[in-house]
């Protein structure tokens, strides 16, 4: 049966305000309502279907979700945020709940509430992973152990000992909800009986103790594709948390984290690392042995190479995860002054300075033009 559309359920136009939908609930509740109408299943039904149209169009986010995509935008998570994201296509940020984090608000104080009864979606879970960059780069498969509430295997998710059935709850007559005669108010609440499902478990299952769920740490296997980043998420269909009243199970969701590595910063696909070299091999050119995350290549430094200077050695970055070429690898030398002399080699370097004295503008051109910049800073500063 397809569900009639909320704005006609509470008999008020699409741009009604909240004053407008609260006093249209308000009516048709009190009409509806069953202290009302004992035994008569219809204005049962009526009610919840007026209390779930209300419980979207009250609530902007909802409704918005609802004016988007219709029914579809709200299923499954009426009734508070803990029971799943469906509709949604995936939770968004923030929209978790942490791991045993549900959250069953009752975001709906003093009103009538959806069917207690009705299947919901289990929650999505979320699982931090670290890996090292030689993993993520090559992918791999990691055991994670995940802690959840799954299915009652002893009584099938139901509840009930194996062998007794549920009974509709004498307190509240199956609708989860008792109203409470304050003075002149009525206050409607959650049935302390059943605490709001309707139903009354005569034996409680003996392993879930009439929850219908567990909890249980579940070791799963996680395969890495090879180029995952920081940031990347990887859904496990139907590994989050067990559904209730006989939903679908919520998905786990891995959240990958790549730690920093002691050689290469990852920029996405390219890789950079920093390489010392000493500053006659930058001054007369060389051969040097650069790391890459598939051995050791050589890179070949020309003459007279500054500081700073990148080299970039293509393809021995990182194959991006969604396809495409994989990046490079800049290699960025750094010159490395010299420490720990011993008189002799001081000497040595004495007699090269001064065997540059005088013609210092040849072999620094920089530094150079930096001190002749220098120099005319401060005289045009002179009054
Ligand atoms: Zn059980
Ligand atoms: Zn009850």
């Amino acid at each position: 049966m397809s569900k009639r559309d909320f704005y006609e359920v509470l008999g008020v136009g699409r741009d009604a305000d909240q004053k407008d939908i609260k006093k249209a609930y308000r009516r048709l509740a009190q009409k509806y309502h069953p202290d009302r109408n004992p035994d008569d299943d219809t204005a049962a039904e009526k009610f919840r279907e007026v209390s779930e149209a209300y419980e979207v169009l009250a609530d902007s986010e909802k409704r918005a979700a609802y004016d988007q995509f219709g029914h579809a935008g709200v299923d499954g998570q009426a009734g508070g945020f803990g029971g799943g994201q469906g509709g949604f296509g995936g939770a968004g940020a923030g929209g978790f709940s942490d791991i045993f984090g549900d959250v069953f608000g009752d975001i709906f104080g003093g009103g009538g509430r959806r069917n207690p009864n009705a299947p919901q979606r289990g929650s999505d879970l979320r699982y931090n992973l670290e890996l090292d960059l030689e993993s993520a780069v090559a992918g791999t498969s990691v055991d994670i152990r995940v802690p959840r509430h799954v299915e009652c295997e002893r009584c099938d998710g139901a509840g009930a000992e194996p062998g007794s059935s549920k009974e509709t709850c004498p307190t509240c007559n199956g609708m989860g909800q008792v109203r409470m005669q304050q003075g002149f108010f009525a206050v409607q609440q959650t049935c302390p009986t059943c605490h709001g499902s309707g139903q009354h478990i005569k034996v409680p299952c003996h392993k879930c103790h009439g929850e219908g769920r567990v909890r249980e740490t579940r070791t799963l296997s996680v395969k890495i594709p090879a180029g995952v980043d920081t940031g990347d998420r990887i859904r496990l269909n139907g590994e989050g948390e067990a559904g209730i009243n006989g939903g679908p199970p919520g998905d786990l969701y891995v959240q990958v984290h790549i730690k920093p590595h002691h050689i290469f910063q990852r920029d996405g696909r390219h890789l950079q690392c920093e390489v010392p070299i000493n500053f006659v091999d930058a001054a007369l050119g060389g051969e040097l042995e650069v790391p890459t995350l598939d051995g050791r290549v050589k890179l070949k430094i020309p003459p007279e190479t500054q500081t700073g200077k990148l080299f970039r050695l293509r393809g021995k970055g990182v194959k991006p995860v969604r396809g495409g070429p994989p990046g490079d690898l800049l290699c960025k030398v750094v010159v490395e002054t010299p420490v720990h002399l011993n008189e002799e080699q001081k000497d040595l370097l004495r007699k090269f300075q001064e065997s540059l004295d005088g013609s210092n503008s040849r072999h620094s051109p920089k530094k150079t033009s930096f001190f002749d910049g220098v120099k005319k800073f401060f005289e045009d500063m002179k009054p």
